[in-house]
C-alpha cells in the first residue's frame, strides 16, 4: 500500500464557468487557471501522483503546454490514471475535502463522486468528498477563491 496527499487552491474570476469534481456548479464566478481550474480533481490528481512518487501534475501537465488550455481536468484524471496504471498502481480509495466560504457545494456532493470515480474505474463507495467553510477566515473566508485537499490510497499490483 501507498499513501498521497495533494493540495491545491484557485482564485475566484468571472466570465468563467465552476467546475468541481467535474461537475459544473450554478456560481456568478468560476476559478482562474489555465485548464478548467477544477481544483479538487487537480488536489485528487496530486494526491495520486504522490502515492506513485510520480511528482505532481504540474510536472505532467505543464501550464506552459497550450494542449492543456481549458482542458477539462476529467480528462486529465484519466491520464493520471494510466500512469499509475502503467507503472503498477490501483486506486484503493479517495478521501477529499473542498473548502469554500461559498457556492454551498454540498448539493453536488453526490455528482463529484460519481465523475470521479467513473473516470478512474473505481467502484461507488470508494471516493469520498466533503465540504467545509472556514468560517469567514482566511482566504476562502474572504471569498477569494477555493482550495482543495485530497488523500489517496494506492495498491500495488505489479512489482
Ligand atoms: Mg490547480
Amino acid at each position: 500500500m501507498r499513501i498521497g496527499l495533494g493540495f491545491d487552491a484557485h482564485r475566484f474570476a468571472g466570465g468563467r464557468p465552476l467546475v468541481l469534481g467535474g461537475v459544473d456548479i450554478p456560481c456568478p464566478r468560476g476559478l482562474e487557471g489555465h485548464s478548467d481550474a477544477d481544483v479538487l480533481i487537480h488536489a485528487i490528481m496530486d494526491a495520486l501522483l504522490g502515492g506513485a512518487g510520480l511528482g505532481d501534475i504540474g510536472r505532467h501537465f505543464p501550464d506552459t503546454d497550450p494542449a492543456y488550455r481549458g482542458i477539462s481536468s476529467l480528462v486529465l484524471l484519466g491520464r493520471v490514471k494510466e500512469l499509475l496504471r502503467e507503472r503498477g498502481f490501483a486506486p484503493v480509495n479517495l478521501d477529499s475535502v473542498i473548502i469554500a466560504q461559498k457556492p454551498r457545494v454540498s448539493p453536488y456532493i453526490p455528482a463529484m463522486e460519481e465523475a470521479v470515480a467513473r473516470a478512474l474505474d473505481m467502484p461507488p463507495g470508494c471516493v469520498n468528498v466533503k465540504a467545509t467553510t472556514t468560517e469567514g477566515m482566511g482566504f476562502t473566508g474572504r471569498e477569494e477563491g477555493i482550495s482543495a485537499a485530497a488523500v489517496a490510497l494506492l495498491e500495488i499490483f505489479r512489482v
